[in-house]
Formats: C-alpha cells, structure tokens, sequence
C-alpha cells in the first residue's frame, strides 16, 4: 500500500523520533593503542587517548559510544580485532 501525504509524513515524523543506539565494546587487552580508530571514526569524540598504561605496557583508547552511527568503519579496520559493535534497542528521542 502506498502512503498517502498524510500518512507518509506521520511515519518520517516516527522514524525521526526513534534514535538507534548502538555500543561499542572494547577489549582493553588486544587493544594495542595505535589509534587507528580515532582516525577512522567519522563521529569526532567517540575514540580518545588517555587510558591508563595496562599490563602489556600499552594505553588502550577510551571509547564513549555516544553517537556512534553504526557504520562498522572501527570494527572492519582494528588491527587487533579489539572493537565490537552491535545495534541495541531503538529508543525515544
Ligand atoms: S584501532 Fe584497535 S588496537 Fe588500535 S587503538 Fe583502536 S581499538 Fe586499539
Ligand atoms: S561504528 Fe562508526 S561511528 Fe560507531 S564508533 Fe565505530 S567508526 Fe565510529
């Protein structure tokens, strides 16, 4: 069934108001800290430096998911396989 205007502008409206959410985990320990996230993720602030030195001598960066869009850019492209991101619930807002 095709949307009338009506409807079609309801549904943008709904899908606007539905915001994905999506994590990124990280594994401090494979996390060699090159960095090469930071510079891959398009998404500025979502990969910093200044961890802490852990046992191997490396500092893993931080990661704060806030925003992240879910295009899989830091996932593919990690070296050491350290980054998983996976699509949560949708939520309001
Ligand atoms: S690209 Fe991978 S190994 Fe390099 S800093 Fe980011 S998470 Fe760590
Ligand atoms: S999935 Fe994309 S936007 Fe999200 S943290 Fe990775 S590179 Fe950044």
């Amino acid at each position: 069934m095709v949307p009338d205007a009506e409807t079609g502008q309801a549904m943008k409206a709904e899908t606007a108001r539905k915001k994905k959410v999506f994590t990124v985990e990280l594994r401090q320990d494979w996390c060699k800290g090159c960095y090469l996230c930071i510079d891959v993720c398009p998404v500025a602030g979502i990969f910093t430096t200044g961890g802490e030195i852990g046992p191997k001598g490396f500092k893993p960066v931080r990661v704060d998911p806030e925003g992240c869009t879910g295009c899989m850019l830091c996932e593919l492209l990690c070296p050491d396989l350290a980054i998983t991101v996976e699509r949560g619930d949708e939520t309001d807002g």
